[in-house]
């Protein structure tokens, strides 16, 4: 089996539509450009835990590859020791294959070429293009002008190459302290672009690197590391946000001017959501100041957070195909990737039934003893899922709110002396309410019309309401947490005056709920299986579960907010 072949097979079967990117790419294959090559790379910085706009990232460049039968490679951009981790490395790489994405054997890190990027910096000091600034960060900041003024030459712009060599050298050694001198190119500092105004090359850190250790103590900027990891790799299409766009010129100019393999850069809309926030170091506060319980809180935009919550991967590639690539900035509605989780889970996810807020039921002319097994369907949009058994007896649970003491006019479901249909099983009435000291409500005393099983009547009359139940006797106990969103605006960088996001946290974002009764049928699965709680939402096992007490965390409800969001926006 040839190369290609190997990659066909591989490739993920997302429906998806082509893209600018699609076009960019048939446009070069039409020239020849890159000799119909197409290799992109992922390349995160591990500084965090990666999130829904880094699966936007991550689909954008395997599926531009596997369109073409090209490749894509992982390369952490780890130059920065001061915020990179291993664990953020392990996290990142089990997340990108969770979602379904295989580089093979194609992984990087840019600290593996720390040596070739510091021969391509000698080269540039050789060339008279790069020199050692003595000017601290305040006032290489100062001298670089603003966007109408233009920038001023730093006095140490014109040292000698011999000198320049030497004290670059010396940086490398850790014969300076941190700040103590910076490697800058040598541009333009009339430049309109400030990024062209002698952008800082190297900066020293005394700072163990999670890979390298100590064995560096000066680490590239991004700007003179991206573009020569992305040519050392062969990189063809190089796709980073809009941010970007005003360093072209010097990724450009890099790669001119050590004349070397040029890749293109190309740029495209950073995702935004509703009721999210994106930014690393935003969310890495969340997780410090104990706002939430962690990365991968099921509260939090991460993707460790949604595997947690329930969310399938296939989803999250659903919304990454829908909302494809854009560019200009934009925000997407939470309601649309909800939608295609609902939508993924509707068709695929095991129904069970759940009793959240328990209500104890007593049939009161049922036999003590007896247990019947009552024939329930696994998924209604699936026929090959089948059918299971849900055992039922003479004491059972239903939902506290599916009774009514004194109903209102539009409510259907039990009451005193009304009548409901038990799913898959019988009709029963309510014939007397037990109510404790307090008068809360404790128990209903019910009689079952056994002439019902199955659900219809042989005298033709009806019910209004069908409720879901659990047999008490053989139920699983639970806890569920029912996740709101995380903040209580839309927009949750927009705060009051003096404030920061974090007066938008929404306070009720989490809800814990203790001795929920579950039907038997979950008993055994594994942590993060996934189900739909008739009447209530899907529900995935939470990694807290134990032996004793299964813990689930409620995915998403059942209610499609999306159509309502798609209805108010016309
Ligand atoms: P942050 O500023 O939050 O740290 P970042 O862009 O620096 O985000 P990286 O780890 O460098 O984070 O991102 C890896 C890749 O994912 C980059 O190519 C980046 O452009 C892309 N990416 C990050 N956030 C988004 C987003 N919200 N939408 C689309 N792509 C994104
Ligand atoms: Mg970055």
């Amino acid at each position: 089996m040839n190369e290609q072949d190997t990659l066909t097979r591989k490739r993920d079967e997302t429906p998806r539509a082509k893209t600018f990117l699609h076009e960019i790419v048939e446009e070069d294959n039409r020239t020849g450009r890159f000799g119909g090559r197409v290799h992109t790379r992922f390349p995160p910085e591990p500084n965090g835990y990666l999130h829904i706009g880094h699966a936007q990232s991550i689909t954008v460049n395997f599926w531009l590859a596997q369109d073409f039968g090209g490749k894509c490679n992982f390369r952490f951009d780890d130059t920065n020791p001061t915020k990179e981790e291993q664990e953020y490395v392990d996290s990142q790489l089990e997340d990108v294959r969770w979602l379904g994405f295989d580089w093979e054997d194609r992984l990087f890190f840019a600290s593996d070429y720390f040596e070739q990027l510091y021969e391509w910096a000698v080269k540039l000091i050789k060339d008279g293009k790069a020199y050692v600034d003595d000017l601290d960060a305040d006032q290489i900041r100062e001298y670089r002008g603003t966007l109408t003024e233009p920038g001023r030459e730093s006095p140490y712009r014109n040292r000698s190459v011999e000198e320049n060599l030497d004290l670059f050298e010396r940086m490398r050694k850790g014969e300076f302290p941190d700040g103590a001198k910076v490697l800058r190119t040598k541009i333009d500092m009339a430049s309109p672009n400030l990024n062209m105004r002698d952008p800082v090359m190297y900066r020293i850190r005394h700072v163990e690197h999670h890979r390298t250790g100590n064995k560096w103590c000066i680490y590239p900027m991004y700007d003179f590391a991206h573009g020569q990891c992305d040519s050392i790799e062969g990189i063809t299409h190089s796709i980073c946000t809009l941010e970007y766009a005003d360093h072209r010129p010097l990724y450009d100019w890099y790669l001119d001017n050590l004349g070397i393999y040029h890749p293109q850069q190309i740029e495209v809309a950073r995702l935004n959501m509703t009721y999210t926030v994106m930014s690393k170091r935003k969310l890495l506060g969340l997780v410090r100041d104990g706002h939430v319980r962690g990365w991968d809180d099921p509260r939090m935009p991460t993707l460790a957070a949604m595997r947690r919550r329930g969310y399938p991967p296939e989803a999250i590639r659903d919304f990454c195909a829908r909302i494809g690539v854009a560019r200009s900035d934009r925000t997407v509605e939470i309601e649309l990737l909800e939608a295609c989780v609902r939508d993924y889970l509707n068709l695929h996810a095991q129904r069970v039934m759940a009793v959240l807020r328990p209500l104890r039921v007593v049939l009161t002319n049922y036999p003590e003893g007896q247990v019947e097994a009552m024939t329930a369907i696994n998924n209604p949009e699936d026929e090959s899922m089948g059918t299971r058994q849900v055992p039922f007896s003479r004491v059972l649970y239903i939902e506290r709110d599916d009774f009514m003491e004194n109903p209102p006019k539009n409510y259907y479901r039990l009451a005193p002396g009304r009548e409901v249909r038990l799913r898959y099983a019988y009709f029963i009435k309510c014939e007397e309410v037990i109510k404790d000291a307090q008068g809360n409500v404790t128990e209903l005393r019910c009689s079952v019309d056994m002439a019902t099983r199955g659900g219809d009547a042989p005298d033709g009359r009806k019910v209004k309401a069908t409720l879901h139940w659990v047999s008490a006797a053989h139920a699983l106990d639970a806890e569920v947490r029912l996740y709101e969103r995380l903040f209580t605006q839309p927009f949750p960088e927009n705060a009051p005056d003096g404030e920061d996001f974090l007066s938008n946290l929404n306070p009720n974002s989490l809800e814990v709920l203790s001795g929920v009764k579950v039907e038997p049928f979950v008993k055994g699965a594994p942590v993060g299986s996934r189900y739909q709680f008739e009447r209530q939402g899907y529900f995935c096992i939470d990694p807290d579960s134990t032996t004793d007490k299964l813990v689930f965390n409620r995915t998403v409800g059942l209610r499609d907010t999306w159509a309502k969001v798609q209805q108010k926006g016309g």
